[in-house]
């Protein structure tokens, strides 16, 4: 399916750190695969590039050139990633990377408490990110 949308810089930074993972075409500019980027907050992208580093390391030592990264998201206030063609190395990276995003904002990257209510709406922000949503109009 083309599409149009015009990803964040920040997440095509990491995108095009890591083309194996992401089945981009070598040189091109296509993504085939996570089209719609990352859906989550910009406070969990460097736990995401860390872990995409690890995941590359992992995919050349044990050879699994059909690994890909095809989802990543937040849900209930937690850090998603599904891959394709892993391991249980893999699996067992991913949920650290899981465990670290639920103790940290997904807004800012500070420290959180972990995914709570916040008037009606649920998220894992810090104490900080949630005052400044309250005084947004
Ligand atoms: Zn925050």
């Amino acid at each position: 399916m083309p599409h149009n949308f015009q990803l964040p810089p920040e997440q095509m930074d990491i995108l095009e750190r890591y083309p194996a993972l992401f089945g981009l075409a070598p040189g091109g500019k296509g993504l085939t695969l996570l089209g719609d980027g990352f859906a989550c907050g910009a406070g969990w992208y460097p736990i995401l590039d860390r872990l995409f580093a690890d995941l590359a390391v992992i995919r050349r030592e044990d050879v699994l050139t059909r690994l890909r990264v095809v989802q990543v998201k937040e849900k209930f206030g937690g850090l998603r990633v599904y891959v394709d063609g892993g391991n249980e190395r893999i699996q067992a990276r991913i949920a650290d990377a899981e465990t670290e995003a639920a103790a940290t904002c997904e807004h800012c990257g500070g420290p959180s408490p972990g995914r709570r209510s916040h008037d009606g709406w649920y998220g894992n922000i810090c104490d900080s990110c949630a005052q400044k949503r309250r005084s947004e109009p």
